[in-house]
């Protein structure tokens, strides 16, 4: 059994942990970042892409309740709960509806928007000018609608942006068909938010971190993490598969797994995974230059280096029941209906692990009960966006400096 003393280990080699151990290894702290899959095996590895500064709408907004049944029922729609998984996710959904209430939406779209402004400066920051440059399109996205009908929480959401001066401009099914050639005429109208960008390969860009990150003298442990033991003297035992690592500072950055280890200290979250799948395309015969979500159908498309992700759904099932293929499935015939020249001939599908909370929010920062023990998780549909901007607050708040912005929305205490 191996017995090693580290300045700081960071748990989870995704957006969050990679991001938070990079600018740890920059502040001066020597890191290891212990995780069993190399960087980029969890939900960082098959997200959309979407890197999105100028988004502030939480993922909970008014008038959930009644959709219930709906989600129980229908094991294809946009958002499915298992229903043998319904007692135990009750709690989190109930949360969930509360932070859908207008008064803490628009409370949550002010945290969401400091977190998220400075997402492209920090992918910036730690890629640096040539892979940035390689990796990340700062291009804008673009959002679709059908027919004429508004989506239900379409006034919520401008009502969002227009809080925060987010710029965005209308597009008619003219300006769509220009942008965008073979795009069905089912879809009418659309809205580009220029300040928004994509990367053109999530899996790459983290794993750019993780390259970064070992040239720069950090060490990458493919061990599991067990157990978090605090020292009477002070410090954390990292108990892993393999060995006891010892550290003054742990930050917990496992993902949709982070429960794990924080149940057994009494540390509570509201923390629950919401599944979602890809459907990737390879020699698509349409490629849109930018991302477009599709808003009544709720899915999204983005041209990446290797094809054209096809992504979105929720599905409330937990960690461990199998895929449901027929979900990936659905999402290629979304995008089969959205651009009808697409043949999806060769096809992946994937399914990932979003770490949710229920108010959209990350969960960061120190645990007041338990010092040198730093969360860094819960990013839910924002990980690629936020999880740089975390991972600088969260190194601040270590290296004993000021965070860029008031820390306290994501504090675990909220959940106390
Ligand atoms: C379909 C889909 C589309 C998405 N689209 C977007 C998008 O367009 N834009 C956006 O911003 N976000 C998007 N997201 C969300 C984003 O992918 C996640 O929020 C983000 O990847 C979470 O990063 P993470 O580092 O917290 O977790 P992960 O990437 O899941 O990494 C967690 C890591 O922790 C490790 N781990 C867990 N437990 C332990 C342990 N005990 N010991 C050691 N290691 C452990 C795991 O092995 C894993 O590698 C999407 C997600 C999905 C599923």
């Amino acid at each position: 059994m191996t017995l090693a003393n580290h300045q700081a280990i960071v748990i989870g080699a995704g957006v969050a942990g990679l991001s938070t151990a990079l600018y740890l290894q920059r502040g001066g702290i020597a890191t290891v970042v212990v995780d069993p899959l190399p960087p980029a095996g969890g939900a960082s590895f098959g997200n959309a892409g979407l890197l999105s500064p100028d988004t502030a709408v939480p993922i909970a907004l008014p008038g959930m309740l009644p959709k219930v049944p709906g989600w129980l029922t229908d094991p294809l729609g946009p958002l499915s709960v298992r229903p043998a998984y319904f007692p135990k996710a009750f709690p989190w959904l109930m949360e969930w509806i509360k932070a859908g209430r207008l008064d803490r939406v628009m409370a949550i779209s002010d945290a969401m928007r400091a977190l998220h402004k400075d997402s492209l400066q920090c992918w910036q920051e730690l890629l640096g000018p040539d892979l940035y440059r390689d990796l990340i399109r700062p291009t804008g996205q673009v959002q679709v609608w059908e027919g004429s009908a508004d989506t239900a929480n379409a006034a919520v959401e401008q009502q969002v942006r227009d809080r925060h001066g987010i710029k965005t401009e209308k597009l008619t099914a003219d300006d769509l068909r220009q942008m965008f050639p073979g795009i069905s005429r089912e879809v009418t109208r659309g809205l580009l938010v220029p300040g928004n960008g994509f990367t053109v390969s999530p899996a790459r860009s983290v794993r750019s971190l993780g390259e970064l990150f070992l040239n720069e003298g950090g060490q990458l442990i493919h061990e599991r993490a067990l157990k978090l033991i605090p020292q009477p003297s002070g410090g954390w035992m990292v108990m892993t598969n393999i060995a006891n690592r010892f550290a003054p500072h742990v930050v917990v950055a496992g993902g949709a797994w982070s429960r794990q280890l924080l149940d057994p200290l009494g540390v509570k979250v509201a923390l629950e995974t919401e599944r979602g799948y890809h459907a990737m395309l390879f020699d698509p015969e349409v490629k849109p230059t930018l991302p477009i979500s599709n808003k009544t159908r709720a899915f999204g498309v983005t041209p990446m280096e290797d094809g054209l992700r096809v992504a979105g759904t929720v599905e409330i099932a937990g960690l461990d029941a199998p895929p449901n293929e027929g979900r990936a499935a659905a999402l290629v015939e979304h995008a089969r209906r959205m651009f009808p020249g697409l043949s999806g001939a060769k096809v992946r599908t994937w399914m990932g692990f979003r770490p949710s909370t229920p108010d959209s929010l990350p969960i960061l920062g120190p645990v007041a009960r338990h010092p040198g023990l730093h969360l860094a998780f819960g990013h839910g549909h924002f990980g690629m966006t936020g999880g740089p901007p975390s991972g600088r607050i969260v190194a601040k708040l270590i290296l004993g400096q000021t965070s860029p912005i008031d820390p306290k929305p994501y504090a675990a205490t909220r959940f106390a």
